[in-house]
């Protein structure tokens, strides 16, 4: 089973906003078992919908489309379909009836003439009640094919329960399971994975491994299809199995956790609290402990120490060393570290200084040159690291090998 995906749309070809609702509709049918063949985004216009429709309908079974079915003049969605499936659009009266009364009960006064637009469906079309919005949603089976179209209004809170109406039906479709696990590594490069990988995976279809590798980690995802679901269950287990042999303590997660997530419940689980102070990474690592709900039980203190003076006024970082080293170096992180822990009188210490870029980098300094200290009970250890992309990505990287330093201290 291939489905298509069209979002309708032409502030979707702006860069103002972004088309989600494929990549939410994608992973709802993935986990169904269904093959996503295409995402495309056309703009409201009667001719590009039928056209991307039409192209959908000779390369799938599925067509989803999304967005294009309000009342205004610019909703092209019903058109578009009608001219691609040559089915003649037919007054509903009874959708009719159910909008002019929904519309009274809400707004108190008379229905506006444009409201008609949504009670015409192409001929034949079953219609899906709009539990939040207006526009109902619309489901055609194509006479004499393998082919059905679903047409979904564009705002998420509309088509998301339209979605779990028709789940049985599009259950039905797929192939029956779909066993799916998401692994995430730290300390090693996409490159470094799937060298180690690749024995397991080369010419293996099922189940499919891919490498999604960003600043945060390196994630391999494990998907297995079989009409068993012992059977998916057993094939990924047994993927994992390998990986586990070959990467070890670099997988931080079997279970699609952020290392923020599992670096915390570590400090919980041990009784132990953590205190940073960033210089180039500018409260990103802060911003990261602190996204995890229940934060608090082990996270003290996040100090953004970006001049030279703060790191001597707030951390005590020795000024003589800061003169001679520089505020890049390794007695600085380390003194960071070691500062902060003191501050906020916490078991870890982190410090990172460096230098995220584009400009400021010198032959001995480059850009994404970074300092990374941890400091425990037992003593303090500095990281030198390079890394290489935009501002973000290297104050990411930063925070990212920051908690998996404190990560495999802890484990
Ligand atoms: P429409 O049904 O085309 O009138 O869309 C109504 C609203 O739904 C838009 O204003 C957006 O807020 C949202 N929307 C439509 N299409 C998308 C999409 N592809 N991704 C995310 N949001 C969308
Ligand atoms: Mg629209």
């Amino acid at each position: 089973m291939i489905a298509h995906i069209i979002a309708v749309g032409s502030e979707l070809l702006t860069p103002y906003r972004q088309d989600t609702n494929s990549k939410e509709i994608a992973r709802l049918l993935m986990d169904l078992g269904i093959k996503v063949g295409s995402i495309t985004i056309v703009p409201d216009n009667d001719e590009e919908i039928a056209r991307a429709v039409k192209s959908a309908m000779g390369r799938g079974q599925l067509v989803i489309i999304t967005g294009g079915l309000g009342p205004t003049a610019d909703d092209r969605t019903r058109e578009g379909i009608s001219k691609a499936l040559k089915l003649d659009l037919e007054f509903n009266e009874e959708i009719h009836q159910w909008l002019k009364e929904r519309f009274k009960q809400l707004n108190k006064k008379e229905p506006p003439d444009n409201l008609a637009r949504m009670a015409f469906v192409p001929r034949g079309a079953e219609i899906i009640p709009n539990t939040v919005g207006a526009a109902p949603g619309l489901w055609i089976e194509v006479e004499g094919k393998d082919l059905r179209v679903l047409a979904l209004p564009g705002p998420p809170a509309e088509w998301k329960p339209m979605m779990e109406a028709m789940r049985e039906r599009l259950e039905a479709l797929g192939r029956k399971d779909v066993e799916r696990r998401v692994l995430r590594v730290a300390g090693l490069r996409e490159a470094e994975v799937e060298e180690r990988i690749s024995p397991f995976i080369t010419g293996v279809k099922n189940p499919s491994v891919t490498i999604l590798a960003s600043p945060e980690d390196v994630q391999l995802h494990i998907i297995a299809v079989s009409r068993d679901p012992e059977e998916a269950r057993r094939l990924v287990e047994e993927m994992v199995e390998k990986f586990k042999e070959v990467l070890g303590d670099n997988i931080y997660s079997l279970e699609d956790e952020p290392l923020e997530k599992v670096v915390g419940d570590l400090l919980r689980a041990r009784g132990k609290t953590l205190a940073v102070a960033e210089s180039c990474s500018g409260g990103l690592l802060s911003h990261r402990i602190t996204n995890i709900p229940g934060s608090s039980d082990y996270f003290l203190l996040g100090a953004v120490t970006y001049s030279n003076e703060a790191k001597v006024k707030v951390l005590g970082v020795n000024p003589q060393d800061l003169e001679e080293h520089g505020a890049v170096s390794q007695e600085v992180a380390a003194q960071m570290a070691e500062g902060v822990k003191k501050l906020a009188g916490s078991h870890f210490g982190i410090g990172i200084t460096g230098i995220a870029g584009p400009g400021g980098g010198t032959p001995q300094k480059p850009v994404g040159l970074v300092y990374i200290a941890l400091s425990w009970e037992g003593g303090t250890e500095v990281h030198r690291k390079r890394f290489w992309g935009t501002r973000l990505q290297i104050k990411t990287y930063s925070t990212t090998h920051a908690l998996d330093m404190l990560r495999r201290r802890l484990i």
